[in-house]
């Protein structure tokens, strides 16, 4: 493919040549656990190194690889590699960065499970981490010690939606040579690339917006060759949360039409924020492409869209909260994004319920506080349920 072709026509034909493959259009899924060698000095060429090629499916497989390649392409980064899940591939990440004795600085507010997992390397490995809001270089500046090695951040933050500077805190961590890690989770390549803004390493849950249709689970790391050849020969290799041939395929096949979904999943998202705004049952709306968002401005620099994800306050008790899910009729009560269909879950007993409730109150976290993720539905239908909803309160 050219150097100069598009974002659209990158995610259907980069990462895989049909000509290799018989002319098959749609790429084969090579359902194998192992490759067998022509003689056996083959095999003791491929474990060295000294020559390119498959093994063992739990150290690469020829369609993963396509997706692995078609990911590197559309995030612009050298290379990627494919886990059974998004937080395999944040705990490969986080391993390979970081030893006993580092710090970690990260965002205010992460995905649950990303808090848990920085919890327990706090307890068994003594690697401390701390959340910053990031909203000046002068703060981040102040918080790097000499043992920090890694800055972990999720923009738009989940779920309160603030943004973080990302071209920023690339400044300030490259003048200290500090790696930074973004979890592109919310956004997709489609709609915000860090690796362009100066970060190092992008991760995604690719469960969500990558692969579109709720039907896998999976994780993405893009960064540059050398880190990620050896986090292919350590930490993925020696823990293992390698990606099914088969759920490669299918997120070959997802991410195909990733800019068509997105496209429609930000235009339902800004119309529907628009009338939670200003409806009298709601309290407050969280979604970065309203330009009333406190961090619009970073919106309009690094990203494209505002996203098809919003958070809102509703006036009232937890209960009301609960009340106003079970009322919903068209949209489903589910934890995940992205899908075609539009979910709304509570981040307080569902998503972030891990996250102790002090905790939960600084990053923003309310009983209220309700996280919807905008599907493909025609919008005025998503709107005309949650007026319903609302209504019953
Ligand atoms: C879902 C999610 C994860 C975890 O991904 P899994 O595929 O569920 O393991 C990590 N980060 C964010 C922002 C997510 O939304």
């Amino acid at each position: 493919m050219g150097k100069d072709t598009r974002f659209e026509t990158e995610v259907i034909h980069s990462g895989y040549d049909s000509s290799e493959f018989k002319g098959s259009l749609a790429p084969p899924i090579f359902q194998t656990s192992t490759f067998v060698f022509d003689q056996a000095k083959q095999g003791e060429n491929r474990f060295s190194g000294e020559e390119e090629g498959f093994i063992y499916s739990r150290l690469g497989n020829p369609t993963v690889k396509m997706l692995e390649d078609r990911m590197a392409v559309l995030e612009k980064g050298e290379a990627a590699l494919a886990f059974s899940s998004g937080m395999a591939a944040v705990s490969a990440t986080l391993f390979a960065l970081t030893k006993t004795g580092d710090h970690i600085i990260c965002s205010q507010g992460v995905y649950g499970c990303t808090f848990g997992l920085l919890e327990m390397m706090q307890k068994k490995f003594n690697i401390e981490h701390e959340f910053l809001s990031m909203s000046s270089p002068e703060e981040l500046e102040k918080a790097i010690r000499p043992e920090t090695t890694c800055i972990y951040i999720e923009t738009p933050i989940n779920p309160t939606m603030q943004l973080i500077d990302l071209e920023m805190v690339a400044g300030v961590a490259q003048r200290k040579g500090i790696t930074v890690v973004v979890d592109n989770t919310f956004c997709s390549p489609y709609l915000q690339r860090p690796l362009e803004l100066g970060c190092d390493i992008v991760i995604h849950s690719a469960t969500k917006y990558l692969c579109g249709h709720g039907d896998v689970i999976a994780g993405i790391v893009v960064g540059k060759k050398d880190w990620i050849k050896e986090v292919s020969m350590t930490t993925q290799k020696d823990i293992g949360g390698v990606l099914s041939p088969f759920d490669a395929w299918l997120l070959l096949r997802g991410v195909k039409t990733l800019p068509v979904r997105l496209d429609r999943h930000c235009q339902s998202a800004a119309q529907i924020a628009e009338k939670l705004a200003a409806h009298p049952g709601v309290e407050q709306v969280y979604y970065p492409g309203d330009h009333k968002h406190p961090n619009y401005g970073i919106m309009k620099k690094q990203m494209t869209q505002g996203g098809g994800l919003i958070s809102f306050t509703i006036k009232g008790s937890k209960e009301d909260a609960q009340k106003f899910m079970d009322n919903l009729r068209l949209i489903k009560i589910a934890v995940s994004l992205g899908d075609a269909e539009t979910l709304i879950q509570h981040p307080a007993t569902m998503t972030h319920a891990v996250v102790p409730e002090e905790s939960r109150k600084k990053m923003g976290i309310s009983d209220q506080l309700l996280r919807l993720s905008v599907g493909l539905e025609a919008w005025e239908d998503l709107w005309d349920d949650l007026a319903t909803a609302l209504s019953t309160l």
